[in-house]
């Protein structure tokens, strides 16, 4: 079992989801791996509780993320290049894979909250309603009789 498949099982770890011999393999791999044992216990902190309904696919990508993220502040920097500042912490990939994560989940909510809103559209208006009826037509048009000083009554 390599990394990539450890940090696809991570969340199910955290959540009990796993076999026995599979938690046994990833366990084994977590004693012997820092970047992923360092994921593991970030995760453990960031990730959201399981109260709330986010995907499956969505913890997961998170975990990736995080892991690429640790992995590219391990990297050997090229010799003869001076070393980043420190304060550079989140490189651009994964910055743009959070902000990806983050639109996934917002268009998520709102794909959900629309179809809500549709439904209840629908519930509220009943079944459609049939066709006003149609104009008279321009040519068709009679003003109504109008008489300016009617003949007064004779007594
Ligand atoms: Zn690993």
């Amino acid at each position: 079992m390599d990394c990539e498949d450890v940090l696809d099982r991570l969340v199910a770890l955290e959540e009990g989801e796993l076999g026995p011999s599979e938690e046994e393999l990833v366990r084994r791999h977590l004693a012997g791996c820092p970047t992923c044992a360092t994921v593991s216990s970030r995760l453990g902190q960031s990730l959201p509780r399981p109260g709330l309904a986010v995907p499956l696919v969505v913890r997961n990508r998170l975990a990736r993320l995080e892991a690429s993220t640790l992995l590219a502040a391990a990297d050997p920097l090229p010799s003869g290049r001076r070393a980043r500042p420190a304060t550079v912490s989140l490189p651009v990939p994964a910055a743009v894979g959070y902000a990806a994560v983050l639109v996934v989940v917002l268009a998520w909510g709102m794909a959900n909250w629309r179809e809500r809103a549709v439904l209840e559209a629908r519930l509220a208006l009943g079944p459609p309603q049939a066709a006003a009826a149609p104009e008279i037509p321009a040519s068709d048009y009679r003003p109504a009789a109008w008489t300016p000083n009617p003949t007064p009554e004779s007594p």
